[in-house]
């Protein structure tokens, strides 16, 4: 069993190749943003809080991310893509220590200018889920607004939007640092240049496996 942790800012790429690698190798994907989204549409007290931090394009806490992660996934009888986790060094060490015991696993950094990710992100659509995800420019669905496979309306994450980028872009880079030296320290991070086409970066992850 061999797992992957892919780590890059917003728009790098994670979500789009993760898609590819669960049609061709049957990954189970498992994205803290999506579980923490599924966690706000309940509207719950948690649900409104988290909220207000995901809209701002700040970290919710380890812990709740933590627990969440762990309450999702199971290791031992599945491999599985980690995306948008982790997002601090803490997070890195829990995934390696509590969650990933004894498994094989590789850390793969998508690399990315950030004047690219503010106009990728600014016209990128996505099914509700956030399984199918467009961009206007380089890959528009065939049919304005709609999913090309479920048919069903496509939207605008919040945090797409051009101030809440700029802020993510920054949390990413004020916390990314500890998160790739965990990986090079264990001597099993691969950094890929994910300012390729789409194909051209699956076929680096692809060698990988
Ligand atoms: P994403 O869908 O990965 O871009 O995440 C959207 C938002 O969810 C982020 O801007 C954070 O507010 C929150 N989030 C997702 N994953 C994590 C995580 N591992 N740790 C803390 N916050 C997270």
């Amino acid at each position: 069993m061999i797992h992957l942790v892919l780590i890059g800012l917003p728009g790098s790429g994670k979500g789009s190749q993760a898609t590819k690698l669960i049609d061709e190798y049957g990954f189970n994907h498992v994205s803290t943003g999506n579980l923490l989204r599924e966690e706000v549409a309940k509207a719950s007290e948690l649900g409104n809080e988290i909220k207000s931090v995901m809209d701002s394009g700040n970290l919710v806490s380890d812990d709740l991310v933590i627990k969440l992660l762990k309450a999702n996934i199971n290791v031992d009888s599945s491999s599985y893509i980690f995306d948008g986790f982790p997002r601090t060094g803490l997070q890195a060490q829990t995934l390696d220590e509590q969650i990933l015991v004894d498994q094989k696993y590789y850390a793969v950094y998508f690399e990315l200018d950030p004047e690219i990710v503010i106009s990728r992100l600014s016209s990128r659509r996505m099914t509700k889920d956030g399984k199918y995800i467009y961009n206007l420019q380089t890959n528009p669905p065939k049919k304005d607004g709609i999913c090309d496979v479920t048919g069903e309306e496509l939207i605008q994450r919040k945090d797409d939007q051009e101030d809440v980028i700029k802020n993510r872009i920054s949390v990413f880079f004020e916390t990314v640092d500890p998160i790739l030296e965990f990986y090079r320290t264990k001597n099993n991070l691969i950094t890929l240049d994910a300012s390729k086409n789409l194909e051209d970066v699956y076929a680096e992850i692809r060698k990988l496996l």
